[in-house]
């Protein structure tokens, strides 16, 4: 496997390559098979690191906006809510919007419907930390505090080729294609644009209070009359809720029902602290 390691966007200059931020998601990935790539390529001096008011470069650590004062307040909670300290100073934000899915049975190489295959094992077998919505054809809940915190807020990615809202970054995976992002092969994302909302706040229902993964994330967001509210670990995408009232539409698991419970009343928390 080769590495390279690019100083500039101008000396990347479109090559292939799959890229390599922190490491902390990808590098286990290859080590299992899970991934395979010819070239990596180490994008740490090409991504933007740091934060300028509202805009965040791709490459700024978890570590760096848990603590940012100028970051909204349910961005800096969804990073010091996830995974661990040493994971937070290496991961970045970029990296953790792409992070695979944690469900076992696709860690383990089952030929699920993600592989490629016809099933979805966990829909028959063990699916407590599954979703609720979005389960059609893979019941994985998608891993990421920060994804629904900045999809609360409205925010847009800058990539090496356009500019899209970060809804429109993930998509449910179809017969026809099993991806859950609209990422090109070897488009980078380059920075964030959060809006400043009035007040958010983002709350995550979990097994143990540190180090694990959200069985169900409430992110809110408030602008003006406006509130927006997006969850983690209850899809297989990072999910909008148009209202509260969408969570009586949910198509929960035999296993997973509980988790409707979990989010109403997450949501309801939130929306008392955002008042
Ligand atoms: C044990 C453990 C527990 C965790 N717990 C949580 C948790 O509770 N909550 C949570 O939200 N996350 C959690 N995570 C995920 C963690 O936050 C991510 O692994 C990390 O943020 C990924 O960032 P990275 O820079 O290391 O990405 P990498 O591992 O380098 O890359 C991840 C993916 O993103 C791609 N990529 C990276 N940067 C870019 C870019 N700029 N443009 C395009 N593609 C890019 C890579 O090609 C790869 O596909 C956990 C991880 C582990 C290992
Ligand atoms: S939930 Fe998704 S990733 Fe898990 S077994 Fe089903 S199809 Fe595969």
């Amino acid at each position: 496997m080769e590495l390279r390691q690019p100083s500039s966007l101008a000396e990347l200059d479109g090559a292939d390559g799959l890229a390599l931020a922190g490491g902390t998601d990808l590098v286990p990935l290859l080590r299992d098979g899970l991934v395979e790539a010819e070239t990596l390529v180490d994008v740490r001096a090409v991504v933007p690191r740091g934060i300028d008011g509202g805009t965040i470069g791709a490459g700024t650590t978890l570590a760096e906006l848990e603590v940012d004062p100028e970051s909204p307040q349910a961005l800096r909670e969804a990073c010091a809510l996830a995974a661990s300290p040493q994971l937070r100073s290496m991961g970045t934000i970029g990296g953790n919007l792409l992070q695979a899915t944690r469900c076992w049975y696709w860690r383990l190489k089952y030929p699920c419907f993600l592989h490629g295959g016809s099933t979805c094992h966990a829909r028959q077998g063990a699916h407590r930390e599954h979703a609720i919505f979005g389960n059609e054809h893979c019941a994985s809940a998608h891993p990421s505090d920060p994804a629904a915190a900045l999809l609360s807020l409205g925010t847009t990615l800058r990539t090496d080729r356009r500019e899209l809202p970060l809804a429109d970054l993930y998509r449910l995976p179809t017969e026809d294609d099993r991806d859950v992002t609209a990422l090109e092969p070897g488009e980078l994302i380059l920075e964030l644009e959060v809006p400043k909302p009035e007040a958010s706040t983002y709350l995550k229902a979990m097994d143990r209070t540190r180090f694990t993964f959200a069985l169900v994330g409430v992110a809110a967001a408030r602008f003006g009359s406006e509130t927006k509210i997006a969850l983690a670990g209850v899809a297989p995408i990072p999910w909008l809720l148009e209202s509260a009232d969408d969570l009586d539409r949910a198509t929960p698991l035999p296993g997973t029902a509980y988790k409707v419970d979990l989010a109403r009343a997450l949501v309801r928390r939130a929306l008392d602290a955002l008042a």
